[in-house]
C-alpha cells in the first residue's frame, strides 16, 4: 500500500508515522509513505497558498491552483482515491479501514486554516472522510489516524495475524477488559476463569464482557450486534448450506446487507464477496437483489449465492456488466472441536521465496493473491525429499482452498493431512471450518466425508464479475 499525503507540514506526517508499528511497516516495505508540501506548487512569488474566503467570514481558506497541481502531480492518468479529511465528511469506522486497506495506493488531501476552495474539491475528492464530531486545526493528525488504522489491516503489519481480528469493533462488540502480571494488584485479582486454562469458558467469559460492555457504553453498537445474531440464528437453520454467511458474520468480516424472513444478503467488504440467500419462491431472488443499494452492487467483484435466480436477477440490474458463473459446488464444514489426526508431519507455513512455486502450480482469482496470502500467514506447504511439494491454506473470505499435490506425491495422504492441518489452525482461532467444493471434483467431494467434514445438500454458485 502507498499512501500520499498532500500537506502543508509533510514533517508532522513523516514524524508521526515513523516510530513503533508503522515506522516498522515502512521500514520492511509493507507501507509506503510519500509526502507532498502542497506550497512547492505555489506559484505565488512568496509562497502563499491561503487567501480571503469571497462573501467574507473569518479565516483563511487554502486555494484551488496549488492543492491542485500538487494532486495533478501524483496521479497518473487513471483516477487515484483521493480522501479529503474534513469535519463534513462520512465518520471513519473500522471497516471503513477494512475497505481502504484494499486499495493499492490512496492520495490524502490535508486541509488546513478554514479548509480548501470547493472548485478543486469538487474536481479531485472521491471520499471525504471525517474522524469525528469536533473540529481540529489541520488534516495532518486525521490523515495519520486513517494511515495507522488501515496499515494494522495489511497482512504482515502486525506479527500476530489474529490480533486485529479479536479487536473492539469486530463483530461490533467492544473487547473484553484484560489483564497482564502480577496476579493480585493494589488488592484486585485477575478473574479466576482467566487462570483456569479452560480455553472454552475463557471464550464464553470474554463474549460475555464483552456483550456488557457494549450494551452498556454503545448501544448503537449493540443494536447492531443483536441484529447480527437474529441473522445468524435465521441463517443456522441450513446451517451448511450458510455456513459461509455465518462465519463470514461470525469472524467479523462481513456485514449484514439486507434481511427480511429468509432473503439475507451478507457482503464482505474486504474481498468484495457478496453473499445471497432466498427461500425458493418466484420472486424472492428479484425482491432481495431490488433491496441490494447499488454502490454496493457496483463494488461487489465475487458473489456466492445458494439460488440460481440470483445469478439472473444480478446480470439484469448490472446491465452492461458482466457476471459469469465460475463453478457450482458443495459447501464443507467441519462442526466438530475436535482436531483432527495429521499423519503427514512436513507441514510448514510458505514464506516469501515459496510465491514461486503457489504461482507455477494454481491458478489464482487474482495475480496478487498468493503472495497476499504468505503475508497473511494464511498458507501451509508440505515438504518431501526437501522441497515443497504441495500446499493448502485458506482464502481471503475464510474458505479453506487451493488445495495442490504435485502428481508423483499423491496417494500418500498428503492432501488429506494438509487439509487437517488448515482445519486444526482455523480450531485453534475458534472458527467453524469450511470449504467449497466444486461439483465435478468427485475426488474431494469424497475426502471431505472421510475426513468428518459434513457437506451441504442443496448448491452454492460461484460468480464473478468481469
Ligand atoms: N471550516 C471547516 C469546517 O467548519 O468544516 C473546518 C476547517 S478545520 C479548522 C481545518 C482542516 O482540518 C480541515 O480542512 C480538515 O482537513 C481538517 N479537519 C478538522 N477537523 C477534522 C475532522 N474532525 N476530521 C477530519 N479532518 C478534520
Amino acid at each position: 500500500m502507498k499512501f500520499k499525503v498532500l500537506t502543508l507540514f509533510p514533517e508532522m506526517i513523516r514524524d508521526g508515522l515513523r516510530t513503533s508499528i508503522t515506522g516498522r511497516a515502512l521500514e520492511n516495505n509493507l507501507i509506503e509513505l510519500e509526502t507532498v508540501n502542497i506550497r512547492a506548487y505555489s506559484q505565488d512569488k512568496h509562497g502563499r497558498v491561503d487567501d480571503y474566503t469571497y462573501g467574507g467570514g473569518a479565516g483563511m481558506l487554502m486555494q484551488a491552483q496549488p492543492v491542485f497541481d500538487a494532486w495533478q502531480a501524483q496521479v497518473s492518468g487513471r483516477k487515484t482515491r483521493t480522501i479529503y479529511v474534513t469535519p463534513q465528511g462520512r465518520l471513519f469506522s473500522q471497516s471503513y479501514a477494512a475497505e481502504l486497506a484494499q486499495e493499492k495506493e490512496l492520495i490524502f488531501l490535508c486541509g488546513h486554516y478554514e479548509g480548501i476552495d470547493q472548485r478543486v474539491l469538487d474536481e479531485v475528492v472521491t471520499d471525504y472522510v471525517s474522524i469525528g464530531d469536533y473540529v481540529l486545526t489541520g488534516g495532518e493528525l486525521p490523515a495519520m489516524v486513517m494511515i495507522d488504522a488501515i496499515s494494522r489491516l495489511i497482512p504482515g503489519v502486525l506479527h500476530n495475524e489474529e490480533s486485529a481480528e479479536t479487536e473492539s469493533f469486530h463483530r461490533n462488540l467492544l473487547e473484553y477488559p484484560q489483564y497482564s502480571r502480577p496476579e493480585v494488584w493494589h488488592g484486585q485479582k485477575v478473574p479466576d476463569v482467566l487462570l483456569s486454562g479452560d480455553h472454552r469458558k475463557i471464550a464464553a467469559w470474554r463474549l460475555e464482557q464483552s456483550e456488557g460492555l457494549t450494551r452498556e457504553r454503545r448501544p448503537d453498537l449493540y443494536a447492531k450486534y443483536e441484529r447480527q445474531e437474529a441473522v445468524i440464528q435465521v441463517l443456522s437453520r441450513e446451517k451448511r448450506l450458510h455456513i459461509h454467511m455465518i462465519e463470514s458474520l461470525r469472524r467479523g468480516r462481513g456485514e449484514v446487507i439486507f434481511w427480511k424472513d429468509r432473503a439475507v444478503c451478507v457482503y464482505d467488504p474486504d474481498y468484495r464477496l457478496g453473499m445471497f440467500t432466498a427461500a425458493p419462491g418466484k420472486d424472492a431472488a428479484s425482491q432481495l437483489i431490488a433491496a441490494i443499494p447499488q454502490n454496493i452492487l457496483d463494488e461487489m467483484k465475487y458473489v456466492l449465492t445458494t439460488d440460481i435466480a440470483i445469478y439472473r436477477e444480478l446480470a439484469d440490474r448490472l446491465s452492461g456488466d458482466k457476471i459469469r458463473i465460475v463453478s457450482e459446488g458443495r459447501l464443507a464444514c467441519y462442526t466438530q472441536r475436535t482436531f483432527l489426526p495429521v499423519k503427514y508431519k512436513d507441514i510448514r507455513l510458505l514464506k516469501d521465496v515459496d510465491l514461486e512455486y503457489l504461482t507455477a502450480h494454481r491458478e489464482w482469482q487474482d495475480a496478487d493473491q498468493p503472495a497476499e496470502r504468505i503475508r497473511a500467514k494464511a498458507f501451509y506447504g508440505a515438504y518431501a525429499e526437501q522441497r515443497l511439494v504441495g500446499f493448502c491454506g485458506w482464502l481471503p473470505d475464510g474458505r479453506i482452498g487451493g488445495l495442490y499435490v504435485e502428481k508423483a506425491f499423491r496417494r500418500q495422504g498428503i492432501g488429506t493431512s494438509l487439509e487437517a492441518f488448515c482445519i486444526n489452525r482455523q480450531l485453534e482461532m475458534g472458527f467453524v471450518p469450511y470449504g467449497f467444493i466444486p461439483k465435478e471434483n468427485e475426488v474431494a467431494l469424497r475426502m471431505q466425508g472421510g475426513m468428518g467434514l459434513y457437506l451441504s445438500e442443496g448448491h452454492v454458485w460461484w460468480l464473478e464479475r468481469s
